[in-house]
């Protein structure tokens, strides 16, 4: 069985259109697939929409970046589809308070000598929903911020590195902190529109040391539903230890290639995982 239960478009930081996105699915024989942007429900409709019109079983979602004690926590709701006020209404200003943070990167970033024409800057703020792939994308296709990640970080000119080096954490010299909301009450949030609150990529957001206890005891506690044991290809491996937190825990488990560009989609699962799915979203 192949699903995808996080996924990302141009309605966030993804480089798939919505039908782009559908489209892949189909060809890949997804039998499963949620649309999970950051801090929006905007192309939901169209995809659901679609994914009829293409026989794909589907779910609308969103990611919601959190803050538990000093980390940083994506959970995804599943399904959001009732009483979505709230959650909207915090969605937006999430998505005003990004571009703020975008605009001070930019003047952090000058400083340093990293620069966009005014041009490619009006554009990039006239993104609805702007992210760091955004910024990363813009400046490295300027030949001397490339040159500059290469001569003074020392870092090969790719997306990634400019994210991880540049943007990504505090001293960075484009790092600027983000607004976040407390992962309990986006989990409340969540169930308030009927929607399942799933911990998205455990191998990175999870802590690994003797505090990850206290952070899942604490997840349960707050209502937590499910954990995406299956995140990407090349965490397989990893499948294990996350089967054993949702056992312990009682969460579901869920599977997504957290895709943000025009590839990477789907991946395999068991039959009995996706009959658990199945039964805790469409029956
Ligand atoms: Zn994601």
């Amino acid at each position: 069985m192949r699903i995808d239960l996080h996924s990302h478009t141009i309605n966030s930081d993804g480089l798939m259109t919505v039908p782009e996105l559908v489209a892949l699915a189909k060809a890949r024989r997804l039998q499963l697939l949620a649309l999970t942007d950051h801090d929006t429900m905007i192309g939901v409709a169209h995809f659901l929409k679609l994914c009829k019109e293409r026989r794909i079983q589907a779910l609308p979602g969103i990611e919601m970046s959190t803050k538990y004690e000093d980390l940083e926590l994506h959970i995804l709701a599943l399904n959001p589809h009732k009483n979505l006020g709230s959650l909207i209404k915090h969605l937006e200003v999430q998505i005003k308070k990004r571009k703020e943070r975008a605009r001070k990167v930019v003047t952090k970033l000058k400083k340093v000598g990293f620069t966009l024409p005014t041009a490619m800057e009006t554009e990039l703020f006239g993104l609805r929903n702007i992210g760091k792939p955004h910024l990363a994308r813009a400046y490295l296709s300027i030949s001397g911020n490339k040159k500059l990640l290469q001569t003074e970080f020392l870092r090969k000119a790719t997306i990634s590195n400019f994210i991880q080096y540049i943007l990504d954490k505090p001293g960075q010299v484009g790092y600027v902190a983000k607004s976040r909301i407390a992962v309990k009450d986006a989990i409340k949030l969540i169930h308030e529109t009927g929607a399942k609150a799933v911990l998205a990529h455990p191998q990175f957001d999870l802590p690994s040391n003797r505090t990850r206890k206290q952070c899942c005891d604490d997840l349960k506690e707050m209502g937590l539903d499910g954990i995406e044991a299956v995140n990407g290809r090349r965490h397989l491996e990893q499948r294990a230890e996350f089967a054993e937190l949702a056992k312990h825990y009682g969460w579901f488990m869920t599977a997504g290639s957290d895709t943000h560009n025009k590839t990477r989609l789907g991946v395999n699962v068991s039959k009995r995982m996706y009959e658990a799915l199945m039964r805790i979203f469409f029956s």
